[in-house]
C-alpha cells in the first residue's frame, strides 16, 4: 500500500535518508525502531508529505506523495498521523478535536461528523471526557483523543511517531492496550516506538534505522529476537 523507493532527503548538507526502500501492506503493522537523530520521524513525515525530499519516490496506492499543495491534500486524507505530543486544539473540547478535520477537511455534515467522533471517543474510553478540554484531560486520555481523531479521517493507514513517549508510565499502557486493538481490526499502522514488547507482539515487521539507512527488517519475532546487525543487537541492549 505505501511504497518508498530509494528515498533520499537532506537539510541543507544534512543528509538525514539515505536511499530507504521499504515497502508497507494493507494491514500491516510495521514498528520503526532505532537511535535518537536516525531519520525515523523525518521518514514518517515523508510518508505523510509534510517534508519535502530530494531523490526517490514514495507512493500510497499508485498515487505519488510529494510536498505540492494537491498531494498534500489527497494524502492527508488518506494517511493520519499521531504525534509524540498529541497536537490538540487546547480551546477545543475532545468532541470538537475529533470532529474538526471530518467537517472542514471532507465536507461531512455536523451531524455525521459528531455521531462518528462519538463513537470513536466511546471506542477508546473516553465516553464520558467528550466535553472535556484538552487541559482537563490526563496524558494517556490526550493521546486517546488524538487517536480517535486520527482514526476520524476514515484513514487507509496511521502513522503513529512514538505515542507513548511523552507520558508517564503508568499512561502508556492504556494507550498501547487502544493501539493494539486497531492491530488487531486489521488497520495498517506505521508506529515509531521504543516500546519493544509493543513491537514484539504487535507488528509483523519491524525496520531498524540507524545513520538515516535502513540497516535490518525482517518479521519482528525473528529480528527482534535474533538480529543480525551488530548496531541492532547494540540497540536492543540499550533499549530493553
Ligand atoms: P529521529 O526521529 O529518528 O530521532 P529525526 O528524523 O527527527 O530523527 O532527525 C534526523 C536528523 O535530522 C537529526 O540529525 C536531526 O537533527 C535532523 N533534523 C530533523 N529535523 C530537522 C529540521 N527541520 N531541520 C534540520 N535538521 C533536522
Ligand atoms: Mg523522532
Amino acid at each position: 500500500m505505501i511504497k518508498i523507493e530509494q528515498l533520499s532527503k537532506s537539510y541543507g548538507s544534512h543528509q538525514v535518508l539515505k536511499d530507504i526502500d521499504a515497502e508497507i501492506k494493507r494491514g500491516e503493522v510495521v514498528c520503526l525502531i532505532g537511535p535518537s537523530g536516525s531519520g525515523k520521524s523525518t521518514m514518517l513525515r515523508c510518508i505523510n508529505g509534510l517534508e519535502i525530499y530530494q531523490a526517490g519516490s514514495i507512493t500510497v496506492d499508485g498515487e505519488r506523495v510529494d510536498a505540492s499543495k494537491k498531494s498534500i491534500q489527497h494524502i492527508r486524507q488518506r494517511v493520519s498521523m499521531v504525534f509524540q505530543r498529541f497536537n490538540l486544539f487546547p480551546h477545543r473540547t475532545a468532541l470538537e478535536n475529533v470532529c474538526e478535520g471530518p467537517i472542514y477537511v471532507k465536507g461531512e455534515s455536523v451531524k455525521e461528523a459528531t455521531e462518528y467522533a462519538r463513537e470513536l471517543l466511546a471506542s477508546v474510553g473516553l465516553a464520558n471526557k467528550m466535553d472535556h478540554l484538552p487541559s482537563q484531560l490526563s496524558g494517556g486520555q490526550q493521546q486517546r483523543v488524538a487517536i480517535a481523531r486520527a482514526l476520524a479521517m476514515r484513514p487507509e493507514a496511521i502513522l503513529f511517531d512514538e505515542p507513548t513517549s511523552a507520558l508517564d508510565p503508568e499512561l502508556v499502557g492504556e494507550v498501547l492496550a487502544v493501539m493494539r486493538r486497531l492491530a488487531d481490526k486489521g488497520l495498517t499502522m506505521v508506529v515509531v516506538t521504543h516500546e519493544m514488547k509493543f513491537a514484539q507482539e504487535v507488528s509483523d515487521r519491524v525496520m531498524f534505522l540507524d545513520g538515516g539507512r535502513i540497516v535490518e527488517q525482517g518479521v519482528s519475532s525473528q529480528v527482534l529476537a535474533q538480529p543480525s546487525n551488530e548496531r541492532l543487537r547494540d540497540f536492543l541492549r540499550r533499549v530493553t
